[in-house]
């Protein structure tokens, strides 16, 4: 496997195309999501990003009356999709490893497991709050903040295990990537905040940033130029999504925390029907695109959430 900073090394300044999929819902087989993946190899993805999803939880009443709590994972198999798209595709996988839901013991057989099937490369998140939370909280045993995350993996890429007991441990050898907002994380209380612990990401380890989806590219240019001016000197990956329904109008800004352009809103509530706004979406990410380009972006990475039909047009403009 190559790591995703060796990617970037290689291609010398061309501008590198990388995607994110989800793992298919419960009970749905991965042939769908392949037939999804395949029209995109042509363009040469260096890497397809994985999410992780963590657990939710129902209420089911039981016989008795009584509530009982259940834990469901909607979409399992994060590690299991990367292995297989390797293994259909024989491109690099990257699985999305978060704090939430999971024990420092049980992130480090994460990363094991990782090893063994050869996946050299992560994005280390926190993860957010389960939706029966106003915050974040962390497991039991488990890590606050992404940082600390970075720091585990990096140890374990040390030789440096959880138990003092296992002497000449073998080192692991991951590339960590890490999220950055380029209209501010929403928990952080300024921008100046934000990118001090973006900076602290770096330090423990992180080697690149990809970044938070974003509509209008000059705040991705601001951001880029606020992490060097702070000393932030690694790849940052614009991330992009092509919009594709009247819905995400408001879905999107309240989800992820982000604006959306007034000519883009005003565009899309011109459309009389869903294949124009999907028109106009992938119009606006194929500009995006050709200036995220022009001005040397490292890889643009597309939010595909395992439909490819728009990223199939964008990319024949783009790649
Ligand atoms: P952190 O870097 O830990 O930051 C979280 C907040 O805490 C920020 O406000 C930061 O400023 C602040 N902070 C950081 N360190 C400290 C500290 N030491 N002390 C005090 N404050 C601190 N979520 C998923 O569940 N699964 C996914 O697969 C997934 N993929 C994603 C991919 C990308 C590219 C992006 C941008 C996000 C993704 N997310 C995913 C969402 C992500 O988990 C959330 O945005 C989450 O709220 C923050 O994660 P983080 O890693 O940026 O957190």
């Amino acid at each position: 496997m190559t790591k995703i900073v060796d990617h970037i090394q290689n291609a010398k300044g061309k501008t590198l195309f990388s995607i994110e999929i989800l793992p298919p819902m419960k009970g749905h087989g991965v042939q769908s999501l392949f037939n999804e993946i395949e029209p995109l190899m042509e363009f040469d993805p260096k890497f397809i990003n994985v999410t992780y999803h963590r657990e939710e939880f129902q209420y089911k009443k039981r016989e008795n009356g009584l509530l009982e709590k259940i834990s469901i994972k909607k979409r399992p198999g994060t590690v299991g999709i990367c292995a297989a798209l390797m293994n259909k595709f024989h491109v690099d996988t990257v699985p999305h490893i978060i704090c939430g839901g999971f024990t420092k013991e049980e992130t480090e057989n994460a990363l094991i497991d990782l090893q063994f099937l050869g996946i050299d490369n992560v994005l280390a998140l926190r993860g957010d709050a389960i939706k029966s939370e106003n915050r974040f909280a962390p497991t039991d045993g488990g890590h606050s903040y992404a940082t600390e995350l970075i720091e585990q993996i990096n140890n374990m890429n040390k030789g440096k295990y959880l138990s003092s007991e296992i002497e000449n441990a073998y080192p692991t050898d991951f590339c960590i990537g890490v999220a950055g907002y380029p209209e501010k994380h929403f928990e952080a209380p300024n921008f100046q905040t934000d990118l001090k612990y973006l900076k602290q990401k770096v330090e423990m380890g992180a080697e690149y940033i990809v970044t938070q989806m974003f509509f209008d590219n000059n705040k991705y240019f601001d951001f880029v130029a606020r992490c060097r001016d702070a000393g932030i000197n690694i790849p940052i990956i614009p991330g992009l999504k092509s919009l594709k329904t009247a819905r995400q109008l408001t879905i999107l800004p309240s989800i992820f925390h982000i604006d959306l352009p007034d000519d883009l809103v005003a565009a899309v509530e011109d459309c009389k029907n869903k294949e124009d706004i999907k028109k106009v979406g992938v119009e606006w990410a194929i500009q995006q695109s050709k200036e995220l380009k022009e001005r040397g972006a490292p890889c643009i990475h597309y939010y595909s959430m395992g439909k490819s039909d728009d990223v199939v047009q964008i990319a024949k403009e783009i790649f």
